[in-house]
């Protein structure tokens, strides 16, 4: 039975083959491009820094002037000032960020420096051109700072700054619905009566399509009745670019999430062969893209890094969509091979790699814990020493 699951790797690649990236551009100011995917390139047209300038406080001079005698000052350049160039044999006061003045070549920094009334003594040996930051040194003009379909972060940001950008052009938001399903999920802040849980799976999925850039629509809590299933989706479906369900689309009696999708529309995949998530279901709902989540809260963290992630990042726009898997050092013995690919919820630090003590798919301070996921392919073991593949949360935005 579940040697018919579909792998993961071949899933992922169903999933991005029905990818239809975004093509609207807004123009957004650059204090609100944080996570935003850039529409074009970025060319520059300054070099940065636009001048010569000192990397210290100290003496502008010309490295063949120093000599044994000593020199005097000339003129003190401070940051923004505009330096007259240099007196030959002299030096000049300068401090950090100043223009280098024409005719000097090196700075000293003032604490190799003896001032004297009749000049500087130089204290240590110096080398030619020591202490400046050429023009252009960071960025050079014309050149392609970033490239169309790079994701904003805040050093990308600064970068744009630093090249006098105000406005970018920018990817639209996606726009994305997540529903909860389940007659026992109570929104936090309400009193719990018997029976009852709370509502954690919208909290988390919200908070990761924030994390990606995307506005959340509240698709609510809907009863596990077939028509409720079906005129929720609906709804959403005329609104999200993609809506995401948690629950209800396992095998049992109380599951209608797979049914009210197929009344409505298709479904390209439904279980995989992963570990949490297995009843994961892929598909669309009047031709608005549908990923059904399993209800588990660890399995919904998972499946959604693991395949929702890099499918709405590609439909962002963004051009590396994919995480980066690096390996790791097992410090951990994992002797059940098992018919799943598994993402075990991890630590890594200093290249090895421990568990988190429970990995059922109910508990999700698994993932709050975790710092990484270690991928244990179907029928692979682990003993400790072994290499193993890990996923680090940084790589799926959490
Ligand atoms: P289901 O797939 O609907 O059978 O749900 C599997 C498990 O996940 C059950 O124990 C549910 O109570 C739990 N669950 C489903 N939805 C949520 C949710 N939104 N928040 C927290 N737990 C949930
Ligand atoms: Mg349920």
């Amino acid at each position: 039975m579940t040697k018919s699951l579909m792998p993961v790797d071949q899933a992922i690649e169903i999933i991005l083959a029905k990818v239809k990236s975004v093509t609207d551009i807004q123009s957004v100011s650059l204090l609100n491009a944080l996570g935003r995917v850039l529409a074009e390139d970025q060319v520059s047209t300054i070099d940065v820094p636009p001048l010569d300038n000192s990397a210290m406080d100290g003496y502008a001079l010309r490295f063949d002037d120093i000599a044994e005698q000593r020199l005097t000052v000339s003129q003190r350049i401070a940051a923004g000032e505009v330096a007259q160039p240099l007196v030959a044999g002299t030096a000049a006061r300068i401090f950090t960020g100043a223009s280098i003045p024409v005719g000097a070549d090196t700075v000293v920094m003032q604490e190799n420096v003896a001032v004297h009334d009749d000049g500087i003594e130089i204290l240590h040996s110096v080398k030619r051109g020591q202490n400046i930051r050429p023009r252009g040194q960071d960025i050079r003009r014309a050149s392609c700072v970033l490239s169309r379909g790079e994701q904003l972060r805040p050093q990308e940001i600064g970068l744009l700054a630093s090249i006098g950008v105000e406005q970018v052009n920018v990817f639209r938001r996606l726009k994305v619905a997540v529903m909860s399903t389940g007659d026992e999920l109570v929104e936090p802040g309400l009193p719990l009566t018997e029976g009852q849980i709370y509502n954690s799976n919208r909290y988390t999925l919200s908070a990761l399509l924030m994390a990606l850039g995307c506005e959340v629509i509240d698709g609510g809590i809907v009863k596990d009745d077939f028509s409720s299933t079906c005129d929720q989706l609906k709804t959403l479906a005329s609104s999200a670019d993609v809506i995401i369900s948690s629950g209800g689309v396992s095998v049992g009696e109380e599951d209608h999430v797979k049914a009210a999708v197929e009344s409505m529309g298709d479904l390209s995949l439904w279980k995989l062969a992963i570990k949490p998530g297995k009843p994961l279901a892929f598909g669309d709902v009047a031709g608005t893209p549908f990923f059904g989540l399993p209800g588990n809260p660890s399995s919904v963290f998972v499946t959604f890094c693991l395949c929702a992630r890099p499918y709405l990042r590609a439909m962002q726009g963004v051009e590396n969509f994919e995480p980066i898997f690096t390996r790791a050092t097992a410090a951990f013995d994992w002797l059940r091979a098992g018919s799943r690919q598994e993402y075990l919820r991890a630590q890594v630090v200093d290249g090895k790699v421990t568990l988190f003590n429970n990995q059922s798919s109910g508990v999700l301070a698994s993932a709050s814990w975790a710092n990484a996921l270690v991928v244990v392919p179907i029928g692979g073991t682990v003993t400790a020493g072994d290499d193993v593949g890990v996923v680090m949360m940084s790589e799926l935005g959490c």
